[in-house]
């Protein structure tokens, strides 16, 4: 996919912005990054990994003391019952451990098929392509979906590339979202997929012809 090889070169280094050292860590960080900033999940997950490491620590952790920690990252009272609610999941299916499977992931507190994907991909190196706001909006401006909807979505972009690309794929989707192509302001002056988007704001005149964009 073109889009895929030019979103490559500009972004060598496909990472994840979320801090995190395991699993675990990762897939706390992603249910606080609901509503948020990475950077401010950034700022708390450190107190909250010291304070709860691992899965019986956090199942075990008095709401209201989590609830402080992680009041800045918005929505805290629902994202302290889903962290405990997960963590209680893990130790009582999963032996403590992060599951790999989607089918899995998605039956924990606060995880849906985004935040599975996320861990999927970034923590195990598994096939996981995450849809969230800038994979949707990236995506329609793109041309390479008309749909809304982020399940059928994920399915769309999936057929375009081999499962061993989704992962990678997003998140250089998302850094391009967060970079250039801005919900309200998209950069197209500077955007490398200019030439083929067919939502570029510049005039027509500046745009090459691509047989094939996808
Ligand atoms: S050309 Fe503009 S609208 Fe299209 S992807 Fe680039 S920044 Fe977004």
């Amino acid at each position: 996919m073109a889009i895929d090889r030019l979103l490559a070169d500009e972004y060598p280094e496909a990472i994840c912005e979320l801090d995190h050292r395991n699993p675990f860590e990762l897939l706390a960080a992603t249910i606080l990054s609901a509503q948020c900033t990475d950077a401010r999940v950034n700022m708390v997950t450190p107190a909250l990994f010291a304070r709860f490491p691992d899965a019986a620590s956090l199942a075990a952790a008095p709401p209201g003391e989590l609830e402080d920690i992680i009041r800045s990252t918005g929505f805290y009272q629902s994202k302290a019952k889903n962290l405990i609610g997960m963590a209680q999941g893990l130790l009582d299916r999963f032996g403590g451990e992060v599951p790999t499977a989607l089918d899995d992931l998605v039956t924990l507190p606060g995880v849906g098929r985004k935040t599975g994907n996320v861990v999927r991909s970034v923590a195990f190196g598994l096939p996981g392509l995450p849809v969230d706001t800038h994979v949707l909006r990236l995506s329609k401006r793109l041309g390479l979906t008309t749909l809304d909807d982020a399940v059928k979505v994920e399915a769309e972009l999936g057929r375009y590339l081999p499962p061993s690309r989704w992962g990678e794929f997003s998140l250089r989707i998302i850094l391009h979202g967060r970079r250039v192509c801005d919900a309200r302001k998209p950069a197209c002056d500077v955007c490398a997929l200019e030439f083929l988007c067919p939502s570029s704001q510049l005039p027509r005149k500046h745009q090459r012809k691509i047989k094939n964009p996808t």
